[in-house]
């Protein structure tokens, strides 16, 4: 069963079940559990003002751009970033999902590759 994602209207399915802010979160954790998915929530803060864009350095934009809850249009003045508001918020959410994944994952200590002497 393919994974199925939240956090961005337009697109429907992605690696992980994950959501921004507390409404409806138990429904989608109950949704989560059904279908045997990981279950993530992410704090909200600054989903739809911080920027997603990657700099030519390769690190994201750590640009914040304030705006009205009217305007739909995600528009980077640093990294020139054009994009819609929800697309823009959906990206930092999964961002945030994974990096709070990946501080949780750990190896069983009997599954980890032993180094081999030569
Ligand atoms: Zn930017």
């Amino acid at each position: 069963m393919p994974p199925i994602y939240y956090g961005q209207r337009r697109k429907a399915r992605s690696i992980m079940l994950t959501f921004a802010g507390r409404l409806n979160s138990q429904a989608r954790q109950a949704s989560a559990a059904m279908q045997a998915v990981p279950c993530i929530a992410v704090p909200p803060h600054f989903t739809s003002q911080d920027c997603s864009g990657i700099l030519p350095d390769g690190t994201r934009c750590p640009e914040r751009v304030h705006k009205s809850l009217s305007v739909r249009t995600h528009v980077c003045p640093s990294c020139g970033l054009i994009i819609d508001r929800d697309h823009n918020s959906g990206k930092l959410v999964v961002e945030r999902a994974l990096e709070m994944q990946a501080k949780t994952i750990s190896v069983p200590v009997g599954s980890r590759k032993q180094a081999h002497a030569t």
